[in-house]
C-alpha cells in the first residue's frame, strides 16, 4: 500500500544564516509562516485518504528546531493529535545539524517525531565554511550520534557541486555519511538559484556549477556507495515544481535527474558484466528487475545504442528474480 504522507513547509523567516545556496531570503517575504491550523487542514484532507493511515506528517524547510520555539511547539501540538489518535504514524522533521541537542530531542519525543533529518551538505568543512553553512561536519557527527542514541530514524542530505567542491570530496562526504550509519539519505546536486550568494559567484565567474552530466555521474557513483552499504537514498535531484524552475539561473537541475543516474548505473553494470563474462558481439539479452527496464534501457535509448556501438544488439528483458542495481545477461536467441 502507497501510504500519503503530509508535508508542510516550515520557512524560517528569522535564519541568522545565509547559505550560498539559499534563497530563504529572497522568497521568506512572499511566504507566510505555517500554522497549527493549516497542520489541521492538511492533516484533514490527507485523512479523506484511506492511504494516509500508516502515513507520516513532514515539516520540511531545514531549520524546524531553529524557528521560535512558541511557533515549534504550536505546529508539533497540532500535528501530534493526529498521532495520538492513530490517523498518522508519526511526524518528520528536517532541520540543522547545529540545531540539535538533549533538550531539542526531549521536545521531539515528546510530540511523537520519529524522524529527523539533517542538512549535512558536506563533510568538509572547508566547503561548508566557503558555502557559509555555519557548522562543521562535527556537528553533523555529534547530532547524527546524539539522535539514534535517543532512537529517532535518522535521514542526512548532502549536495554535490556546493563552491569549492570537487568530486573526490563529495565521494569523502558520503564514505563519512555512510559511517554514520544514517537509515536514508538525500542527494542534492547543487542548482543556482536567483537571490543567492552562488548567483553572485556564478555572474562573477568564481564560481563554476556541475553540468547536468557530470552531477549524474558523480551522483550515479554515490547511489551505488550507499545501496551497497544498505542505506537507502529517498531522493536524488531537487523536486520539480515549488520555485526552483522560477528561479533557476544554473546547475545541475532536470526533472527527471535520478532517472539519468540509474540509466549511468545500468549501463556500467552491463559493461562490468560484458568485461567480466566475455560475449560474442550480436544479440544479446540482459535481464534486470521488472522497476528497471527503462533504467537499463536509458533515456531516449541511450543504453542501447551505446551497447550496439560495442556491437551488441541488446533486448531488455524483465526478470524478478534479479535485485535493483544487478543483472545478468546471456546471448541466447530467444
Ligand atoms: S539553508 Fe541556510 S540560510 Fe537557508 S534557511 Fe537553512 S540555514 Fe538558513
Amino acid at each position: 500500500m502507497r501510504h500519503v504522507n503530509v508535508g508542510l513547509f516550515v520557512p524560517h523567516n528569522g535564519c541568522p544564516h545565509q547559505c550560498s545556496f539559499c534563497n530563504q531570503k529572497t522568497i521568506s517575504g512572499h511566504t507566510a509562516q505555517v500554522t497549527a491550523e493549516d497542520v489541521d487542514s492538511a492533516a484533514m484532507t490527507a485523512i479523506k485518504n484511506p492511504d494516509s493511515v500508516g502515513g507520516e506528517i513532514a515539516f520540511f524547510g531545514g531549520s524546524f528546531t531553529a524557528i521560535d520555539r512558541k511557533t515549534m511547539l504550536e505546529l508539533l501540538s497540532a500535528a501530534y493529535k493526529y498521532v495520538e489518535n492513530k490517523s498518522f504514524k508519526g511526524i518528520r522533521i528536517s532541520t540543522r545539524p547545529d540545531a540539535i541537542d538533549n533538550e531539542i530531542c526531549d521536545i521531539l519525543k515528546r510530540y511523537g517525531v520519529t524522524a529527523v533529518e539533517l542538512g549535512a551538505q558536506s563533510m568538509n568543512d572547508k566547503v561548508l565554511s566557503m558555502n557559509r553553512r555555519g557548522h562543521t561536519a562535527n556537528d553533523v557527527v555529534n547530532a547524527s550520534n546524539l539522535l539514534k542514541s535517543r532512537g529517532f530514524e535518522l535521514g542526512l542530505q548532502m549536495m554535490t557541486g556546493l563552491y569549492g567542491s570537487t568530486d573526490e570530496d563529495s565521494i569523502e562526504t558520503a564514505e563519512k555519511i555512510i559511517e554514520l550509519q544514517p537509515d536514508t539519505v538525500r542527494i542534492y546536486p547543487t542548482v543556482v538559484l536567483e537571490g543567492t550568494q552562488l548567483a553572485e559567484l556564478y555572474r562573477s565567474g568564481e564560481y563554476v556549477p556541475q553540468t547536468i552530466e557530470n552531477a549524474a555521474d558523480l551522483c550515479a557513483k554515490l547511489l551505488m556507495m550507499f545501496h551497497k552499504n544498505n542505506i537507502k537514498v529517498i531522493r536524488t535531484g531537487l523536486h520539480s515544481g515549488g520555485n526552483v524552475e522560477e528561479g533557476f539561473v544554473a546547475g545541475a537541475y532536470h526533472p527527471a535527474f535520478k532517472e539519468l543516474c540509474d540509466g549511468k548505473i545500468y549501463l556500467t553494470l552491463a559493461l562490468d558484466y560484458i568485461k567480466r563474462n566475455p560475449l560474442p558481439k550480436g544479440r544479446i539479452n540482459i535481464y534486470v528487475s521488472p522497476s528497471a527496464i527503462s533504467q537499463m534501457t536509458g533515456q531516449k535509448k541511450k543504453n542501447i545504442i551505446a551497447l550496439a556501438e560495442l556491437g551488441y544488439d541488446a533486448r531488455v528483458i524483465a526478470d524478478s528474480t534479479i535485485p535493483k542495481y544487478d543483472l545478468s545477461i546471456r546471448n541466447e536467441i530467444l
